[in-house]
């Protein structure tokens, strides 16, 4: 099974991927997280994408797709696997169909996650303030405001391309985690049934 949970900055992708993760034994690739642990390790991907993180921006296609494919090659993601933070862009939705079709597999299902902007803005601050020291630099309210800008340039627009695929279910990620949680639940063992 491959599922794509999809959302802007703060909609809660990375804490439902943790749930995911855990109950359907679905390894998590997070993007953010393997870009910030190329970044602390200093490795050549991750001298390539500090600037882009630390301006809000969104790092080159061609670095993260190399990421992913290479990461979907392991041996653990063989059952399938969950993407959080990736595709962001059309031209990674097309780069993955094309690994994915490669390996002759497919996605199965993309959850969106739709929460409004304020409530995003609120849930940044909020967790940059109980993060402290160890937290995000990209977590403030200027650089929010950038990721979003490119939220709606580059990534709204690959939702359209899956809904034409057929691949998307829409969620209200404006719900108790737990709802949500509950609800993604449902869409996954849908798939399964
Ligand atoms: P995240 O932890 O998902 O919010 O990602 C943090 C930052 O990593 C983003 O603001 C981008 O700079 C970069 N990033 C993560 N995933 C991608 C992606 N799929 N494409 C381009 N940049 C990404």
């Amino acid at each position: 099974m491959i599922i794509v949970l999809f959302g802007p900055p703060g909609a809660g992708k990375g804490t439902q991927a943790a749930v995911i993760q855990k109950e359907f034994n679905l390894p998590q690739l997070a993007t953010g997280d393997m870009l910030r642990a190329a970044v602390q390790a200093q490795s050549e991907v991750g001298m390539q994408a500090k600037s882009y993180m630390d301006n809000g921006e969104l790092v080159p296609d061609e670095v993260v797709v190399g990421i992913i494919s290479d990461r979907i090659s392991q041996p653990d993601c063989r059952h399938g696997f969950l993407l959080d933070g990736f595709p962001r862009t059309t031209a990674q939705a097309v780069a993955l169909d094309r690994m994915l079709t490669n390996k002759n597999r497919r996605i199965s299902q993309v959850i969106s996650l739709e929460v409004d902007e304020d409530e995003l803005l609120t849930r940044i601050v909020k967790r940059k303030k109980e993060a402290g020291e160890q937290g995000r630099s990209d977590d403030n309210p200027e650089t929010f405001k950038k990721r979003m800008d490119g939220y709606y340039k580059q990534t709204a627009p690959v939702l359209k391309y899956y809904a034409t695929k057929n691949l998307l279910k829409t969620l209200d990620g404006m719900q108790p985690i737990s709802t949500v949680s509950e609800q993604i639940r449902g869409v996954i063992k849908s798939l399964t049934s």
